[in-house]
């Protein structure tokens, strides 16, 4: 196995020189970052396209667009949040004023999925520039060609004693891991999440876990079904359902379920047209090990559409299952690809025992008007985030630091919940020598009724 302790060590080495701890370094190398990839536009696009043939509307909204939005973000706040913040001192503390200090861990590492490799690659790099942080990437080998443009794009930008793209798959990922780092942010899947934290632990290296899981869909009898039928098509289809936080299964109020499917039918053809593996712009599934999983659920329930594939081009046409339980195979795990299964339900309380006997989510959907149910179900169950009304929006917004919970998750990021995640938040009392009172120490008389005037 490749050892990387001389690249590690380097980077250990540049950070000692307090350069990356300099807030104008930091917004340089972030503007530069942004310059940088408006530049490749075109060429992310064509790598995004060759590797999951993304349409160029796809590659911009959910990777270019994403990721030039929250480098704007950071660099407008950055001075603001890295600054030391001033908070309350207790009356036992008098004489003294407190303060945070944020301060980088070091040498972080950043793994990254093949779903949206540019953005989830180059989000938290974000976090971790901001923070003052260097960092080593390793994106996907499963999308060999934007990892390549990634690589490239920060070889020219940095140098590798600051920020470095390590190519490869599982055994250069545990190369990195069996060296001592400051931090380690994953994305990906949860058994593989288990290993990173398994790695960590034998450094105390902290963590942030950003993994997926079964991500529920409720549509409940009063919701408005056309615009909740456009926002769930739209959540789960994109990508080819291949994003974590896609609504994974639906269960639908059996008194609407007729008619929500009819017009999420509809919908389908609106969005995908009337034969969508005809469509040169919907994403293919990533690799033929995928494929054959997915295509493996489609004689699960009764197809109600969809059910088409394409196993040159490793497409699969927006399908929904009907007559599903939990026993059928395609509930058994995150589906991760455009196959919808619909379970139904009377009472909402059917829906939130099903949801509990499984692990906590990554994300939750509740389509309804009433407010007494958005709020029944939002406290609950506990899941990672999401969204009433809508699908995967909220993952876009800076203001909502986006993570999971339980399996899906440890850990969250985004806007400042990005530059918060790469940095240790250090508490720091500052004390007078003015006077010093004496109620804490031992000699003093009656002691114990004094201190408990105060600690009480
Ligand atoms: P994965 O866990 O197979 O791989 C992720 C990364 O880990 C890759 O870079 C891979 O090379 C590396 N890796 C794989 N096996 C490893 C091992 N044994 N030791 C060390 N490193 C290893 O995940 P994936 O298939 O690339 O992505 C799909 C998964 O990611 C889904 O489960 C999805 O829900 C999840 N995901 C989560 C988020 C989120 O933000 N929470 C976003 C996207 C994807």
């Amino acid at each position: 196995m490749e050892t990387y302790r001389s690249l590690i060590s380097k980077q250990k080495s540049f950070f000692k020189t307090e350069k990356t701890k300099n807030i104008s370094f930091r917004l340089e190398a972030l503007q530069k970052l942004r310059t940088a990839i408006k530049k490749n536009e075109l060429v992310l696009m064509e790598a995004l396209r060759k590797d999951l043939n993304k349409s160029e509307f796809d590659a911009y909204t959910s990777e270019i667009g994403f990721v030039l939005e929250e480098l704007r973000f950071t660099i407008k706040h950055l001075r603001s949040w890295a600054a030391p913040k001033k908070v309350k001192t207790p009356v036992t503390h008098i004489g003294s004023t407190s303060y945070i200090y944020p301060e980088p861990y070091g040498v972080s590492l950043i793994i990254a999925p093949w779903n949206y490799p540019f953005q989830l690659a180059v989000a938290p790099l974000i976090g971790a520039i901001a923070a003052g942080n260097c960092a080593i990437i390793k994106p996907s080998e499963l999308t060999p060609r934007t990892s390549e443009v990634l690589g490239t794009l920060i070889l020219d930008l940095f140098p590798e004693e600051y920020i470095a793209v390590v190519q490869g798959g599982v055994e250069t990922s545990q190369g990195l891991l069996n060296e001592q780092l400051d931090y380690i942010f994953f994305t990906g899947s949860v058994p593989v999440g288990k290993i990173i934290m398994e790695a960590a632990a034998k450094h105390l290296t902290p963590v942030t876990l950003e993994l997926g899981g079964k991500s529920p869909c409720i549509v409940h009898e009063d919701a408005n079904l056309k615009l909740a039928a456009k926002r769930i098509a739209w959540g789960k289809f994109t990508n080819a359902g291949q994003t974590c936080i896609a609504p994974d299964y639906l269960y639908v109020h059996k008194k609407v379920k007729e008619p929500f499917l009819q017009l999420f039918k509809d919908t389908i053809t609106e969005l995908y047209g009337k034969e969508p593996l005809n469509n040169p712009d919907f994403t293919r599934i990533v690799s033929k090990r995928h494929f054959t999983r997915l295509t493996s659920f489609l004689d699960n329930g009764h197809l109600f559409t969809g059910g088409n594939v394409d196993q040159d081009r490793l497409t699969i046409e927006p399908t929904v299952l009907t007559d599903i339980s939990w026993e059928d195979s395609i509930m058994q795990d995150e589906i991760f690809g455009p196959l919808l299964p619909v379970l139904e339900f009377d009472d909402l309380s059917e829906v939130v025992e099903g949801i509990h006997r499984h692990p906590k989510p990554l994300a939750l959907y509740i389509f309804t008007e009433d407010h007494h149910i958005q709020e029944e179900v939002l406290n609950k169950v506990s899941f990672g985030g999401g969204c009433v009304n809508d699908t995967v929006y909220h993952f876009v917004s800076p203001y909502l630091p986006f993570g999971g919970v339980g399996t899906s998750g440890i850990g969250a990021y985004h806007g400042k919940g990005n530059f918060d995640t790469f940095s240790h938040l250090k508490s720091v009392l500052k004390q007078t020598t003015k006077f010093d009172i004496p109620f804490r120490y031992p000699n003093v008389k009656n002691g114990l009724e004094k201190i408990k005037l105060f600690m009480k």
